[in-house]
């Protein structure tokens, strides 16, 4: 067998680093052939001598004469700037696109890769969240497989694996709580970063992290679900499971209930994404049931966490509001990690940022980069950055 060429989009993040760790742990399935960074020239260095990438892109383009220099005597091309992404998202020579970057940038070249046919094993949830549609679309259009990364919509993929056309009556997503599970305003109103950034059974890249406390990334996911799934809105729930060991369930028509469970390690769905359709060997820890006596469930506090319920209304109002809302809120997210805001502020300037931007039913690709930068400089002026 062919070795699967993979482009580690992000190769410095949470995602990207335990991308490459499945890499490194199985040398005779996959390869990495081009790795991605914004910022952490180091790191990419370091990976791009171990791993022999046939590119490499630092998104900061002040670092490119370092790597370059540092690379200077390995075969590995090396490119800088954000165009560059979509350059190499353009290349012939890999097979599946890991798609880690966060955020809105990981957009451009996700879809570049889905216009080329190219399989993604998609982390970055905001590519569907802000064009869900258009990105879906081109998949099909080019024949391009998504295959989740996202722990909970990997779980759904999982158990709809075998079961074709069967109807699907709905998802239920689960949901941390994150670290806040059970807390009030006039707590949360305290809360700082360094709080946010302690998440009970994950450890994931900030942006994430702050998100899962506040619930936005349950709000994201339902979005993410609705598009890789084809879902209506009403098909998609969320329940609170504070162990994270059911990672998500499908309801078929039937009424039967397929769930997928599992110990919470980021790196099962990364590798899953990466062997489909086939399931590899690893020593990862195993589920211990008798470790999990108990495991509960309970409704989502959408009063408190009031994220998850402007999320459901940008589900349902669809169009640009989710892409709205998810510049307003990396604006917010990135203001809160500054110490720049409160914690509940970042709820207060995504529902204002909601209620500014014009509202566009089928918005084209550039009405979708219009909206990101409407919501950014509203978002961002309550702010006063
Ligand atoms: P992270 O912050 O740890 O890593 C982000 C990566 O993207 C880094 O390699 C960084 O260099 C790159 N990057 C950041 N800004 C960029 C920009 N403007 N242009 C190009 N590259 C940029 O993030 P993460 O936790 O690995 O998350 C990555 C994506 O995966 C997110 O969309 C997140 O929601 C999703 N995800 C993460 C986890 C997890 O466990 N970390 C789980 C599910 C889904
Ligand atoms: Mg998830």
């Amino acid at each position: 067998m062919n070795k699967k060429r993979i482009a580690v989009f992000g190769s410095t993040g949470s995602i990207g680093t335990q991308a490459l760790d499945v890499i490194r742990a199985n040398p005779a399935l996959f390869e990495a052939e081009i790795l991605t960074a914004q910022s952490n020239d180091d790191l990419l260095i370091q990976q791009a001598l171990e791993f022999s990438p046939n590119a490499v892109v630092i998104g900061d383009e002040k670092k490119y004469e370092k790597v370059k220099e540092a690379l200077a005597a390995t075969d590995t091309k090396v490119f800088a700037g954000e165009a560059a992404l979509e350059e190499v998202a353009d290349f012939d020579s890999y097979d599946m696109m890991l798609a880690g970057i966060v955020g809105f940038a990981g957009l451009k070249p996700t879809l570049r890769a889905v216009e080329k046919g190219k399989a993604v094993g998609l982390a970055n949830k905001e590519t569907l969240v802000v064009a869900g549609d258009i990105v879906m679309r081109k998949a099909v259009e080019n024949k391009a497989p998504i295959i989740p990364v996202d722990s909970e919509h990997s779980a759904i993929f999982q158990c709809l694996v075998g079961e074709n056309r069967n109807p699907i009556d709905k998802i239920i997503l689960t949901a941390s709580g994150g670290p806040f599970l059970g807390k009030k305003p006039n707590f949360l109103v305290n809360v700082k970063r360094d709080h946010a950034l302690q998440h009970p059974n994950w450890a994931m890249g900030a942006k994430i992290t702050i998100d899962s406390a506040t619930l936005m990334n349950k709000g994201l996911e339902m979005i993410e679900a609705k598009w890789l799934f084809n879902l209506e809105p009403d098909q998609i729930q969320v329940v609170v499971h504070p162990q994270s060991i059911i990672h998500s369930m499908v309801q078929f028509a039937d009424g039967s209930i397929k769930a997928q469970m599992g110990l919470p390690d980021m790196k099962l769905p990364i590798q899953y994404a990466m062997a489909f359709p086939q399931r590899i060997e690893n020593n990862f820890p195993r589920l211990d049931f008798k470790k999990y006596p108990v495991l509960g469930f309970e409704e989502p506090d959408v009063k408190t966490f009031r994220n998850l319920a402007l999320a459901t209304e940008a589900l349902y109002k669809a169009g640009n509001v989710p892409c709205v809302l998810n510049a307003a809120n990396e604006i917010a997210v990135w203001a809160f990690l500054r110490n720049r805001i409160g914690f509940l502020d970042m709820t207060a300037i995504v529902e204002k940022t909601m209620q500014q931007v014009t509202y566009i039913k089928n918005p084209t690709l550039e009405e979708y980069f219009e909206s990101d930068g409407e919501a950014r400089n509203f978002a961002a002026s309550l702010i006063n950055l």
